[in-house]
């Protein structure tokens, strides 16, 4: 193949992949991988200039899906070069030191042969997804991706869910912040867990899961997912003086900004030493990061070198190597979830891995096996990229390779499997005789986000279930001090204690009871809104699916969840048992406050005559009721003022009902 032919395929092969990481938020090739094509590209075309064009990944920057409005920033933003060998970072600096003009002081000093040096600011490289957040006057107003660099999403609702944002500053002033949101890596494993439990797509890592989450079209989506964020530039009105990229970030802090400690450093040494003690502190921390970014401190000298068409020539980032080791993959095993969902997770020859042994891996789901080529025997590639659970990336065969037979049956209890459709994973359908499913399901039930029965661990559940004492959740109500002393290795004592918190379990919030009946795809966050919309059991078991699927948070496939759930009479015969055993549900929203209107969503535009829009939006909150401020699906009524601008077409295109002023106010005054 020539040289250009090369370059065309290795365009096109990056230009793909960019597409699906960040259109997609679903990378397939591994971030080292892709690092390596984009690296060997620059290199080609910086030995054959002749083949440079503008259209080249090497000149852009992300990429940008049509979901969002697109709005243009007023000040570009950019990526950054990137290494991970330090001696290409001392050619950048050297870089630097040529092409920036020294103060006269320091130039004397260079005559006196005391080389000169240009300070560095050194911080950690957070892996997640670049914003700009925009605030006048202190007020957050408008929240963008950084998309293509010169045009991004408008995601300003979705980042007002975010509550390391300040919605206002410490200070009235103008200013355009950059930063980075992230998926701390605890709430990623959590999400992950909760995404395979219920058959529905996992994230390939923390930056995935960031950017899946703050790009959803539902904000109340992105409101359950624990995002936070670290602001790691500014640009200031001229009332602001800094001088330094240092400063900028101390003022950032002062305004109310989540800021990441930083490093200054007195020349590129010092940052290299910084890289490398960060190349082990990084893995104490539980946030994803992918190196160091190293930036000229003064912004005087930041203008005066300027930018490439991609990155900043004054910044660059030293990128950690990845955390990978091959080893053998010995068996898979698959384990039954609650729900029925099979995971598979990979025994493998035990391996030193970051500092610790791993013999285990995880693999998702059937999918991903496929998609891995996966054989017994094989060598696989383990990752660990220092944050997340190690998992299988990569697969060669050896001369011992056999296939792999993927169950056609439960593990556990011999059942054929089944699909469903649009969901990635295999079930077993016999939720009602699979054991691994009934002890799943109790122990998800005893936990503390559900009924939070104190002491119930795994091995009294495995005792209770294998004695049949317990069956289904309800049995709980009906143990026995005797059962308990029945089992292993428990005495009075423990007995009583167990009876005890099953007792106090008793008296429990219904958003809480909700969780623990273990509905398939409702979790902790989902129950919490269905019991803001519904007062009791009786009137959650009733609900139809429309009205499900229209409450903010639930969508249609929850709400097909929900209401096959309480179509099947074992479920109902239980929840009516544990009623008569004395469970007490208290709704806390009920009574509060007059929350008639929860569930609703009121967008309004224009001006209006009788309140202004703010005191509107607070009066409708009050009732219970949401106020963003774009126009979707989701929304219920337009509210449309004088003037009102381009939401009243959207509300028309989308079918909303559009409602006046009047009727407004006689909604909220309860007409
Ligand atoms: P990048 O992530 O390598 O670096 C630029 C970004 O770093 C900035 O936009 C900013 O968001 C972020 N950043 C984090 N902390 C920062 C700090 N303290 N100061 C300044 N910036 C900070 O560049 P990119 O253009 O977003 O993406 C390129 C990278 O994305 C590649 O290196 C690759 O690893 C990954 N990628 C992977 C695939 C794939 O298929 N796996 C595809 C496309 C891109």
């Amino acid at each position: 193949m020539d040289i250009q032919d090369r370059i065309e395929n290795l365009r096109k092969l990056i230009d793909l992949n960019s597409y699906k990481y960040y259109v997609e938020d679903n990378p397939e090739l591994e971030d080292w991988e892709y690092d390596k094509l984009f690296r060997e590209l620059k290199e080609l075309e910086q030995l054959h200039p002749e083949f440079i064009s503008p259209e080249s990944p090497t000149q852009r920057v992300g990429g940008i899906s049509e979901k969002f409005n697109q709005v243009q920033h007023k000040i570009r933003l950019y990526s950054l070069d990137n290494s991970n060998d330090v001696e290409e970072l001392r050619q950048w600096y050297s870089r630097v030191l040529k092409d920036v003009s020294f103060p006269v002081s320091s130039q004397l000093s260079l005559l006196d042969n005391n080389y000169n040096d240009v300070e560095l600011a050194a911080e950690l490289k957070i892996d997640g997804l670049a914003v700009s957040l925009t605030y006048k006057d202190g007020v957050f107003v408008q929240g963008l991706t950084r998309g293509d660099g010169v045009i991004g999403e408008d995601i300003t609702n979705n980042l007002k869910t975010v509550k390391s944002i300040p919605l206002k500053l410490f200070e009235k002033v103008d200013v355009e912040v950059r930063g980075e949101i992230y998926m701390p890596i605890s709430s990623f494993n959590k999400l992950n867990k909760i995404q395979a439990e219920n058959g529905q797509k996992t994230f390939a890592n923390p930056r995935n899961a960031a950017a899946g989450s703050i790009r959803q079209l539902d904000p109340s989506i992105t409101s359950q997912r624990d995002l936070s964020i670290f602001v790691y530039a500014a640009i200031f009105d001229k009332k602001v003086n800094v001088k330094t990229h240092t400063d900028s970030l101390d003022k950032c802090r002062q305004l109310g900004f989540r800021v990441n400690n930083y490093k200054k450093c007195k020349n590129i040494q010092d940052a290299i030493e910084f890289c490398s003690q960060m190349a082990e502190y990084r893995k104490t921390l539980d946030y994803a990061t992918d190196g160091v970014v190293i930036k000229v401190n003064s912004i005087a000298m930041q203008n005066e070198l300027g930018f490439t068409a991609r990155a900043p020539k004054w910044a660059t980032a030293f990128k950690f190597p990845p955390e990978e080791v091959w080893s053998i993959l010995l068996d898979v095993e698959f384990s039954v979830g609650r729900t029925g969902v099979i995971t598979p997770v990979a025994v493998i020859k035990p391996v030193n891995l970051s500092g610790s042994v791993v013999s285990r891996a995880s693999m998702y789901n059937f999918d991903e096996i496929q998609r891995l080529n996966i054989s017994l025997n094989d060598e696989v590639l383990i990752k660990k990229a220092a944050e997340i659970i190690p998992k299988v990336v990569r697969s060669r065969k050896t001369d011992n390779s056999k296939p792999l037979k993927l169950p056609e049956n439960c593990p556990c209890c011999n059942t054929p499997l089944i699909e469903i459709e649009g969901e990635v994973a295999r079930y077993c359908p016999n939720k009602n005789g699979c054991k691994a499913q009934i002890k799943g399901r109790i122990e998800y039930f005893v936990s503390k986000a559900a009924m939070d029965i104190d002491g119930f661990g795994e091995s009294i559940i495995e005792q209770l279930v294998e004695r049949k004492l317990v069956y289904r959740a309800s049995d709980i109500y009906k143990l026995k001090y005797e059962d308990f002393l029945s089992l292993d290795l428990i005495k009075d004592k423990s007995a009583n204690n167990l009876l005890n918190a099953i007792e106090n379990s008793k008296n429990v919030l219904f958003s809480k009871f909700i969780n623990a009946l273990g509905i398939r795809l409702v979790g902790k966050e989902s129950s919490d809104i269905l019991a803001q919309n519904y007062e009791n059991i009786e009137k959650l078991k009733a609900a139809q699916y429309e009205e499900l699927a229209e409450i903010m948070g639930i969508g249609e496939k929850m709400a097909k969840s929900i209401v096959e759930y309480f179509a099947d009479s074992q479920n109902i015969a239980m929840i009516d048992e544990m009623i008569k055993l004395g469970v007490k549900i208290t709704n806390k929203y009920n009574g509060i406050k007059d929350l008639r209107l929860r569930g609703q969503s009121f967008v309004i535009t224009g001006t209006l005559e009788s309140m202004s829009r703010e005191v509107a939006q607070e009066k409708l909150k009050e009732l219970g009721a949401k106020t963003p401020s774009s126009v979707s699906k989701n929304t219920t009524f337009v509210v449309v003022g004088a003037n009102p601008g381009s939401k009243a077409t959207k509300a028309q295109e989308l079918g909303i009902k559009i409602i006046n002023e009047k009727e407004l106010v006689e909604i909220i005054n309860g007409g």
